[in-house]
């Protein structure tokens, strides 16, 4: 079964195009995100719930590539360990002293969406596993 999966996993990844989908409806991202006022997207694969409309400076590319980002760090970590792994560095920086923000910036796997969205090669180029290099990267 892992074999299968993982074999699913590597012909999702070779792909430059990845199968998302994509739902505009800013009640649903509010349930996800507790109601948080600056969120205006999320990944959770296969899905990126999005608000009905964007704030006027945000880029919609940039986001989206953003979010894919992450449901290919998702996919790799087959999901529920990448929320685990999120939320545990999450504690980890806000137990060092770090504000919500500060913290939530310095997750790995933010570090590498938001490294990462300003290119629209980026994930065509990806390797797997991209986000453990944010680990030996300075700020
Ligand atoms: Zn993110």
């Amino acid at each position: 079964m892992i074999v299968k999966y993982f074999l699913i996993l590597m012909s999702l990844l070779t792909k430059e195009k990845m199968p998302v989908i994509i739902i505009r409806n800013t009640r649903i991202l509010k349930i996800f995100t507790f109601n948080s006022p600056w969120v205006v997207a999320i990944a959770l694969f296969p899905f990126i719930i999005m608000r009905d409309a964007l704030p006027s400076h945000v880029d919609e590319n940039v986001i989206l590539r953003h979010e894919k980002i992450h449901i290919y760090q998702q996919l790799e970590l087959a999901v529920v360990i990448f929320f685990l792994w999120y939320f545990i560095e999450y504690i980890r920086y806000r137990l060092k002293g770090f504000s919500h923000f500060e913290a939530y910036r310095n997750i790995i796997f933010e570090k590498e969406a938001n490294a990462g969205m300003h290119s629209r090669e980026y994930l065509s180029n990806r390797k797997i596993f991209a986000f453990l290099k944010y680990y030996t990267e300075k700020k």
